[in-house]
């Protein structure tokens, strides 16, 4: 249930009705936008609790929301959630770009990676310490060392970071080092994770499980939500099909979907999407084309070489700052902006 505010409702008369929401045993969630203010209310409320609330003086309308999931819904934020981490805005039209390899390898490989994502005008490097391998013999991961390595070359030049993690125990330890939290497909619905990710305020970038619905997706975030943390970006990174060609589909109706069905940013992933390095291009651009607020991409200086095998889906860095040139002109026609040119960003990786 939402009950949106009228115009004039006071702070302070808010606040009494949050209180009073709040006395029933539900919890009240307050969404700023820039037409309304909405209050979500997420629990077993009394069935009389919305009766009450359209009596109240400030409560304009009082709806009844039958999709599981609720703040991550449009209903509940009708305005974009734009995510601003140290000056870079994810989801509020500028479109960001994070490179880098599937894995964070050595501290010259990820410097060097860095160096050439940033000159390409990447906001964002991206590196796994802690990899979801198939097989419990493949590379797993050079873990915490691998963080640190990567945090200093963010620093170094200037870009934010992204890794993912997979269990709770690493979740502070991995946001102590990095900008933003990945949360690869395999644990989608990981929900002691989601929980964990709740109880903090680091981005989060939740990837589409390989064969999860949007529904499925969309309530996955909401754990997240549900747990106080509301910078959520959603990813889709392709899903599994009887098609065998690529290593997923990448399903790019998800882009304005999820943009219709909630507020929050939806990233796309072309690299696990396809699998293959000449499909990355022409996907990204659809992608983009299709609405989509961000990419990640895999970006690799010797791709034959990868640690786990993801080369043959990475760009070499200059195919991507090619990519990033063609997006500053492309970005303009579809109504997004995206400059390769941008100053530092700052502070980036240091906490
Ligand atoms: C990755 O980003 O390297 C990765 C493992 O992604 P996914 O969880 O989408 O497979
Ligand atoms: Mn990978």
């Amino acid at each position: 249930m939402i009950a949106i505010m009228s115009h004039a409702t006071s702070e302070e008369r808010l606040q009494e009705i949050v209180r009073h929401i709040e006395k029933q045993g539900v919890t009240a969630h307050i969404s700023r936008g820039t037409d309304r203010v909405v209050i979500g209310i997420i629990g077993k409320a009394d069935p009389k609790l919305a009766e009450q609330l359209r009596q109240m003086s400030g409560v304009e309308e009082v709806i009844k929301i039958s999709k599981s999931y609720k703040l991550a819904s449009r209903d509940f934020h009708p305005d974009n959630t734009v995510i601003d981490i140290k000056g870079v805005k994810i989801g509020g039209g500028e479109l960001v770009m994070m490179g880098g390899p599937c894995a964070v390898e050595s501290p010259r490989q990820i410097d060097e990676i860095a160096r050439l994502i940033k000159a390409a005008g990447g906001q964002v490097m991206r590196g796994g310490a802690f990899k979801p391998r198939t097989g419990p013999y493949s590379f797993q991961g050079i873990g915490v060392e691998g963080l640190e390595w990567m945090a200093e070359a963010g620093k170094k030049h200037g870009l934010l970071t992204i890794t993912e993690v997979m269990t709770p125990e690493y979740v502070d330890i991995c946001a102590q080092y990095t900008d933003i939290l990945q949360i690869g497909t395999r644990n989608m619905q990981n929900f002691d994770l989601l929980r964990k990710l709740g109880t903090i305020d680091t981005p989060i970038m939740l990837k589409r499980g390989f064969s999860a619905t949007y529904d499925e997706l969309l309530n996955a975030s909401e754990y997240i939500l549900a747990g106080g943390n509301p910078n959520v970006m959603l990813c889709e990174r392709g899903i599994r099909t009887f098609e065998s060609y690529t290593r997923n589909t990448l399903d790019l109706n998800a882009v304005p979907v999820l943009h219709q069905l909630s507020h929050l940013p939806v990233i796309v992933d072309p690299s696990h999407g396809t699998g293959r390095r000449e499909l990355v291009v022409p996907m990204s651009k659809a992608a983009v084309a299709a609405g989509a607020d961000g990419l990640i991409i895999e970006v690799h200086t010797d791709p034959d070489n990868s640690m786990t095998g993801d080369g043959v889906q990475s760009l070499y860095p200059e195919q991507f700052a090619e990519l990033l040139q063609d997006m500053e002109k492309l970005a303009p026609l579809l109504g997004r902006s995206f400059n390769t040119h941008k100053e530092p960003v700052s502070s980036a990786s240091s906490k």
